[in-house]
């Protein structure tokens, strides 16, 4: 049995599977550039997490030290207030650090920022729940 073969269906045949091969190009493209993001993303977290770990710890240590100084006084030996203000405004600068990086995971995790007010909000909200503006997604 003969063949015939239809050149033209050939050459649309072709031309569908370059446009398909092109199409599946871009899509891995886009697919590779998310995996890229998710990847910087990810990093991004895993960093964040243990800056956030390293600040409470430190905080920890600084409250540990307050306490001493307390108890130092109460114990009739006066701590130097200096001293005291001194760690207390550090143990103030530690806790808006820490707040910062919780913003940013939070926002690495899909929490959206208005651009109207800056309040946060979860994610998929469509209005801003502090100023009631819509809040563009992404
Ligand atoms: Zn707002």
């Amino acid at each position: 049995m003969k063949i015939t073969v239809n050149k033209d269906s050939i050459k649309q045949l072709g031309h569908k599977a370059g446009n398909a091969a092109f199409d599946a190009a871009e899509t891995a493209e886009a697919a590779a550039e998310k995996l890229r993001t998710k990847a910087e993303d990810h990093i991004q977290k895993v960093r964040l997490t243990r800056a956030i770990r390293d600040l409470e710890e430190e905080i920890d240590l600084q409250m540990c030290a307050i306490g001493q100084l307390i108890y130092a006084t109460h114990k009739g030996d006066p701590s130097d207030s200096d001293d005291m203000q001194e760690i207390l405004q550090y143990v103030d600068g530690l806790y808006e650090e820490l707040e910062g990086h919780r913003q940013q995971l939070r926002i690495l995790s899909g929490a959206l920022l208005c651009g109207a007010c800056g309040a946060e909000n979860e994610e998929g909200s469509v209005y801003c729940r502090n100023c009631g503006q819509p809040l563009s997604q992404g």
